[in-house]
């Protein structure tokens, strides 16, 4: 049985082909440009026609989602796709079933069965990346919540008196450790006009304030996760995300400043790690999504 999983990123749309155990069988990257949804929808559909058959589609978008109805009412990264009715394109396209969901949902479900090989029930994982996103995992079933929004770690406040973030609200984790955040921190340090990516090459060659971009970034990190272990008490965490390439530069502060912050036994407890395969998450766990 293969299934597809398409994630739709600001800047590219990744198609997998998996198997029902969430092996890679094909993977097929096509940019997201300007084009209308019902443009990029019929680029995705020609590539989808190549792959011989399937038995559903997962497509995982960030955003504001009708999940029950398969429809996209709001992407923070598209803003041309506006009540995007994607459920129905593709079902009537294809006759195939097809689910759409949050991207850091998918990338939790995913991660959830790659990473943690469904032996750890209580399950969460973090986006890092320009935003900050999250999904979690309550007894082995993905937790919406009552509408469907649960999962936005990157909007819990950590400082009621911080900086603005893109929701409105202060202080929110999203402001200090997404990747507007990161530059801010960078820029406050003499490090000006750079990335996430080129801050982080510069910490490895030794560069002091670099280092300390990352060091202070560990420490908000530590301060999130600190507040998720002593809520929900997971078997596990995981981080994927384009930030999470940076974890050799992460992982020592966070760790340390991480037993300040949660309580023993739950800290005793988790495994928390690196997704082993953060770039296809997304996609893979859309396609999984769309099997139960
Ligand atoms: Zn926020």
């Amino acid at each position: 049985m293969k299934l597809v999983g398409i994630d739709i990123g600001g800047t590219k749309i990744l198609i997998v082909l998996i198997d029902s155990s969430g092996i890679l069988k094909k993977r097929i990257e096509i940019p997201t440009t300007d084009a209308t949804p019902l443009i990029v929808c019929g680029r995705i559909l020609e590539q989808l026609k190549l792959l011989g058959s399937f038995e559903s589609i997962g497509i995982g978008i960030a955003g504001d989602i009708d999940n029950k109805n398969g429809i996209l009412r709001y992407s923070p990264n598209l803003y041309k796709w506006k009540n995007v009715k994607l459920k129905q394109y593709f079902e009537k396209k294809l006759t195939v079933p097809t689910v759409v969901d949050n991207d850091a949902n998918c990338a939790a479900y995913g991660s959830y069965i790659v990473d943690g090989k469904k032996k750890y029930k209580n399950f969460i994982t973090v986006t890092l990346g320009t935003g900050i996103g999250g999904g979690i995992i309550i007894n082995g079933k993905l937790f919406r919540g009552s509408t469907g929004s649960a999962g936005e770690i990157g909007h819990m406040t950590i400082n009621p008196d911080g900086p603005k973030c893109s929701c409105g609200n202060r202080g929110c984790l999203e402001a200090y450790i997404g990747a507007k955040g990161i530059i801010k921190t960078a820029a406050k340090m003499g490090l000006k006009n750079i990335t996430p990516a080129i801050i982080a090459d510069k910490a490895r060659k030794g560069n002091r304030q670099a280092i300390m971009v990352y060091k202070k970034f560990s420490e908000y990190l530590a301060v999130g996760i600190g507040n998720l272990i002593n809520i929900f008490n997971p078997d596990m965490l995981t981080f994927s995300g384009g930030v999470s390439n940076n974890w050799d530069l992460i992982e020592k502060r966070f760790f340390d400043e991480l037993k300040k912050r949660a309580f023993k036994t739950p800290l005793e407890h988790i495994k928390i790690i690196k997704s082993k395969n953060p770039e296809n998450l997304g996609a893979i766990g859309a396609a999984l999504l769309s099997k139960r």
